[in-house]
């Protein structure tokens, strides 16, 4: 796969991503991603989620099977992204190795109903923290900021930024549930949003011309981008913040301090920095700093 280098420029504050150059010879993201350590029978006060998941010896994690750089399943079946080695990162401080998770598709509507059915232990899918979704999930993190844009072929020069849709009557693809899909309203007449389940579906759409944008997270559409051979590019700048958090069951306290207390140590050892090298610092240049951690509740 051929892959465009790209260069962050706000790496701790909402990324903006450019376009730079091609970059010859960039490894498929997931490449070469470290091992996480995993605890070697890590001790928990019982009853706790830990002391349960540790036990079990099995975590099962919502995640995104269809977005380059953070969370895509290969035809091999495997996960790779930010997201899945943040998540392996965490069931590692849990004693639990890579091959011991159990990966559940957590497409943007469903995460908050995955969580509370009991039917994933934790998600991380570039999951903003917000209010509306602290009511039914708690959250650690955040672990990374994104910002939402705008995604175009790459012929199309009509639309600039989000305050050029309107006029330009674009048909704008986003995903049901999600937090683009609420930011994006203002900007646009109804009859111009169209909704899917998933971004692979709305990239598909903007590939065949069905739509004439897609719009979300800067870092998901710059996976689509960079596996388009040209076919897609960014346009214009982020313009919202999305704190991407680690749901996990509401009201689980404890369990949220340990993530974000492995989110800490990952970024002091360095696990965190070779995480990103590994995934999305395939087309970016600079590794994020973990962001200040929201305290739990
Ligand atoms: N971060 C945004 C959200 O959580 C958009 C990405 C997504 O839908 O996963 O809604």
């Amino acid at each position: 796969m051929r892959l465009r280098r790209l260069t962050l420029t706000a790496a701790a504050a909402v990324a903006t991503l450019t376009l730079a150059a091609c970059g010859g010879g960039a490894a498929d993201p997931g490449d070469g991603a470290p091992p996480p350590p995993v605890a070697e029978n890590p001790t928990f006060e019982p009853g706790t989620t830990m002391a349960e998941l540790s036990e079990a010896g099995s975590i099962t994690i919502g995640t995104k099977f269809d977005q380059p750089l953070f969370g895509l399943k290969t035809l091999d079946g495997e996960l790779v992204g930010f997201d899945t080695e943040i998540a392996r990162i965490i069931a590692g401080g849990l004693g639990i190795a890579p091959e011991d998770i159990n990966w559940v598709e957590a497409p943007s509507a469903q995460r908050e109903a995955l969580l509370e059915r009991g039917e994933v232990d934790m998600v991380v899918a570039t999951y903003t923290i917000n209010e509306e979704r602290a009511q039914r999930v708690s959250f650690a993190g955040p672990y990374y900021e994104a910002g939402q844009t705008l995604m175009v072929r790459s012929d199309n020069t009509d639309i600039t930024g989000p305050e050029s849709l309107r006029d330009s009557g674009a048909k704008v693809c986003t995903v049901t549930g999600s937090t683009p899909s609420q930011n994006i309203r203002p900007f646009i007449d109804e009859n111009q949003l169209v909704l899917f389940g998933t971004y692979s579906e709305c990239r598909d759409s903007l590939g065949n011309g069905q739509v004439d944008v897609v719009t979300t997270d800067n870092v998901i559409l710059l996976g689509y981008v960079s596996e388009s051979d040209g076919a897609f590019k960014l346009a214009g700048e982020p313009f919202t913040k999305e704190p991407y958090g680690i749901g996990i069951p509401k009201g689980d306290v404890a369990f949220c301090e340990f993530v974000n207390q492995q989110l800490t140590e990952a970024a002091e050892s360095g696990a965190y920095a070779a995480a990103w090298e590994a995934t999305a610092g395939a087309v970016s240049e600079d590794t994020p700093i973990l962001p200040e951690l929201a305290p739990c509740s």
